[in-house]
Parts: C-alpha cells; sequence; structure tokens
C-alpha cells in the first residue's frame, strides 16, 4: 500500500489545493470519486491516487427557487437561485456539484453536454465561508 489516505478528508484537504482526486482500481480500472479504499467493481484492494482533469460536462441539472437553510444562509433565494447539476467527469464517474456560470433566467437554454471545467468557489456568509467545488463553463 502506498500512503495514500482514503478519508474523506483527504479528498476536501485536495480539493483545498484545487485538486479533485479519486481513486483508480489497477485490476480493472474502475474510477472512484471520492476515493475508494476497495474497488465497488471487483473488490480489489489495490488503488491509486487519481487526479481528474476537473473537465465534465453536463448530464442533467435544476434550477433551484427554494434552497435549503445551507444555501439561503450563502445569499440565494428566490430572486437568486442557483443551479444543481450532474456532471460526467472526463475520466468517466458522475458527481453532483453547483454549476455556475450560466444563465439561470433562461433554465430551458441551458444545454445537456454542455462542457464544463472545474471551479471553486467561496460558498456561505462572509467570515465563515467555504470552499466548495463547483462547475462552470468551459
Ligand atoms: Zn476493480
Amino acid at each position: 500500500m502506498s500512503d495514500f489516505k482514503f478519508e474523506t478528508k483527504t479528498f476536501y484537504d485536495a480539493l483545498n489545493q484545487n485538486e479533485l482526486i479519486g481513486s483508480k482500481c489497477q485490476t480493472c480500472e474502475y474510477v472512484a470519486i471520492p476515493q475508494r479504499y476497495i474497488c465497488p467493481a471487483c473488490h480489489s484492494e489495490k488503488m491509486e491516487r487519481l487526479v481528474f482533469s476537473g473537465k465534465a460536462t453536463l448530464a442533467a441539472y435544476t434550477v433551484i427557487y427554494i434552497p435549503p437553510t445551507e444555501m439561503v444562509n450563502a445569499g440565494y433565494d428566490a430572486k437568486h437561485p442557483y443551479c444543481t447539476g450532474i456532471v460526467t467527469l472526463e475520466e468517466g464517474p458522475r458527481m453532483s456539484a453547483q454549476i455556475v456560470g450560466l444563465d439561470l433566467s433562461q433554465p430551458q437554454n441551458i444545454k445537456i453536454g454542455t462542457p464544463l471545467k472545474m471551479t471553486i468557489i467561496e460558498r456561505g456568509p462572509e467570515g465563515t465561508s467555504k470552499k466548495v467545488l463547483a462547475f462552470e463553463p468551459a
């Protein structure tokens, strides 16, 4: 085994360094995000660290007008909606994340398959904001 740690903290530590990481199975090449200790496909423990390119395409999305409390605290509401989506990473796996930089006044014009790239945004009230992963048009 390498010294690669398969903990949630490892994933967020990498994100703070602008790195999106996961794991790749050395036996069957299954790619997982966040990183996994055991391959979900073949149960191998030969997992290696993978740094994603950050390139993705939009697979599904929804525009949220009535946000949960955390997002209300971050400044979103019916007049300031946000977009959350499922993206397909260049390396294969899908994940959900906030999508920024889209014109939400015409959500019907948002296209599935739009090329995206990862970005790190600060979300939350000033002083207590945290870095979160988001995607924006490439
Ligand atoms: Zn595997």
